[in-house]
């Protein structure tokens, strides 16, 4: 695909896996359970896209939108420290925004287009995570066909953000360790993870041992098969 860029996850192996890191123009998703490392990740990535091309960055800025409020400003210093950057630059060339509901939520990223079409150096948007407040809002299967609904719109304005500007967008989706055991969670699909279908790259990622956490790619028929494990430590994601 003509002119993707890649941003570095900070572990050569899981930028193995994604065929050189996370693509601009494209969705990405990590899905996994509790813990797993999405949070790490959407902080590493956001210090990352700042990097000059030659570090595996983009020179770009990142919107970080938080909908669980588990965002810490601590552990971008750190990041940010462990490679050497500029602090106060780097925490400046993060947009932080905290979603409070579906309807916030919605309304940010319907908003973003302007903000990024005046500030074209943002080639990072990240939502973390991106189906909490659409599951605490409606749940169980009698919400289930507006939830999607409304989950979808959101999806494809980020898709399409994302294509447009050459931006590389970030999404981040809790679900169990064993999703066929939980018929319970509609958006958990027997034998599947999610009910939504829109473009873009899915990561599942699982816990290993201590701090080894584990990434597969699913479903990317120009990715290759099979799965690599990522460390997360106190200067970031490492291999
Ligand atoms: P998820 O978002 O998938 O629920 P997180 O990305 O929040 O999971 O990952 C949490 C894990 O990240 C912790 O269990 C810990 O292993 C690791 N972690 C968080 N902060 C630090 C830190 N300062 N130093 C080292 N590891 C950390
Ligand atoms: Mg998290």
């Amino acid at each position: 695909r003509m002119n993707v860029r890649k941003i570095t996850t900070g572990s050569q192996a899981l930028d193995g896996l994604l065929g050189g890191g996370i693509e601009t123009r494209t969705m990405t998703e990590f899905f996994g359970e509790f813990g797993s490392g999405k949070t790490q990740l959407c902080h590493q990535l956001s210090v990352n896209v700042q990097l000059p091309p030659e570090k595996g960055g983009l020179s770009g800025k990142a919107v970080y939108i938080d909908t669980e409020g588990t965002f810490r400003w601590e552990r971008i210093e750190n990041m940010a420290k462990a490679l050497g950057l500029d602090i106060d630059n780097v925490m400046n060339n993060i947009y932080y925004i905290r979603a409070i509901n579906t309807d916030h939520q919605i309304a940010i990223v319907d908003d973003l287009q302007e903000l990024v079409s005046k500030d074209p150096s943002i080639k990072l948007i990240i939502v973390d995570s991106v189906t909490s407040h659409f599951r605490a809002e409606y749940p169980g299967r009698e919400n289930l066909a507006v939830r999607q609904q409304k989950l979808n719109k959101h999806l494809h304005q980020l898709t399409r953000l994302a294509e447009v500007y050459d931006i590389a967008v970030i999404i981040t989706n809790q679900v169990m360790a064993r999703p066929d055991m939980f018929y319970g969670d509609p958006t958990v699909a027997v034998g599947g993870h999610t009910l939504y279908h829109v473009p873009g790259i899915r990561v599942q990622l699982k816990k290993s041992r201590g701090n080894r956490r584990i990434a597969r790619v699913v479903d990317a028929p120009h990715l290759p098969e099979g799965e690599v494990v990522f460390a997360l430590t106190e200067e970031g994601i490492r291999d």
